[in-house]
């Protein structure tokens, strides 16, 4: 594995929502990025984002550099051979195990061993992604938010396999792209999406069962609650496929999840019951 301060090249596989906004914070953080996606249509699509969200950063004077001496460090390609070079490569297709692990059976060919194979899947299992290949040790989560260049956190996810030191690396990696990290365990969802889907599909049937208008849903939510969005909203700002796709594994997963928590149930009856007695999941003064 290279240690960072020799990372020079990203490949970045898939260049939809996600991929072009990690092509774009790595070419931010000065990297070189190669982006990769199956048809020429989608990579110009792509490189075409990136420079929408370049100029509308700088309108805001949010970058350090003239937007397009950022969008000269990435090139886009069809061609998987392309990401031969790259030091780390990041995989953001759709979120299809089948899908994920043919890409990473090529990744494990087309890069040299020790080069760190990442993917941004949302709540597939990073093991068996990571058992396409030969190389279970290099493979990762590496989980970034939607939208890339404004959202500050990128969740890390560990394989039964993965190598701690890949683990160190995935961090610092995110770290210098100017994120925040924080760390999970290869289970269904990971931390974000296991308890965001469940918020999710309920804001979905509280609309379809006549709870409240569509907008009421998303405004109780958010006046409600302090979220930035409700959750039609952000259903639609995630894709509606990307979440349905989501909120299948954790179904096939997890099963029923919305009877109260045992831990609740437990917690309550031992008169822990939050801030108002000094002790709830945490302690207070
Ligand atoms: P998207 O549909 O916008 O983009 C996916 C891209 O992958 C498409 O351009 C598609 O052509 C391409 N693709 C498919 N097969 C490919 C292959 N074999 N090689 C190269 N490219 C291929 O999806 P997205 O929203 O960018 O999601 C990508 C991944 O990121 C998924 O795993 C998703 O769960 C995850 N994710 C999404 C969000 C979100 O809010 N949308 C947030 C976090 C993580």
């Amino acid at each position: 594995m290279p240690s960072l301060s020799e990372v020079e090249a990203i490949g970045v596989v898939g260049a939809g929502t996600m991929g072009n906004g990690i092509a774009q914070v790595a070419a931010t953080a000065g990297y070189d990025v190669v982006m990769r996606d199956v048809e020429a249509e989608y990579v110009e699509r792509g490189l075409d984002s990136v420079e929408d969200s370049l100029d509308r950063l700088a309108a805001k004077d949010a970058l350090d550099e003239e937007p397009d001496a950022i969008r000269d460090r990435i090139t886009g390609t069809t061609d998987l051979d392309d990401l031969a070079a790259a030091d780390l490569v990041i995989e953001a297709v759709i979120e299809d195990l089948d899908v994920k692990r043919d890409v990473f059976g090529d990744l494990d060919r087309v890069t040299d061993d020790g080069v760190v194979l990442a993917t941004n899947t949302s709540t597939l299992s990073i093991t068996t992604i990571a058992s396409a290949t030969d190389r279970a040790s290099d493979v990762v989560g590496l989980h970034f938010m939607n939208p890339v260049p404004i959202m500050d956190g990128v969740e890390v996810v560990v394989g039964e396999h993965t190598d701690p030191a890949v683990v160190d690396f995935a961090h610092a990696f995110a770290e210098d792209l100017g994120k925040e990290t924080w760390e999970a365990d290869d289970k269904p969802g990971f931390v974000t999406n296991r308890i965001l889907m469940p918020w999710i599909n309920e804001g979905i049937r509280a609309y379809d069962e006549g709870v409240a208008d569509k907008a009421d849903i998303d405004r109780g939510m958010k006046l409600g609650t302090n979220v930035p969005m409700g959750p039609l909203e952000l259903a639609d700002h995630i894709g509606l496929d990307v979440a349905l796709d989501a909120s299948e594994t954790l179904h096939d997963e997890l099963g029923d999840r919305y009877k109260p928590a045992y831990l609740l149930k437990r917690k309550v009856e031992a008169g822990d019951l939050g801030k108002k007695t000094g002790r709830g999941f945490y302690e207070y003064e």
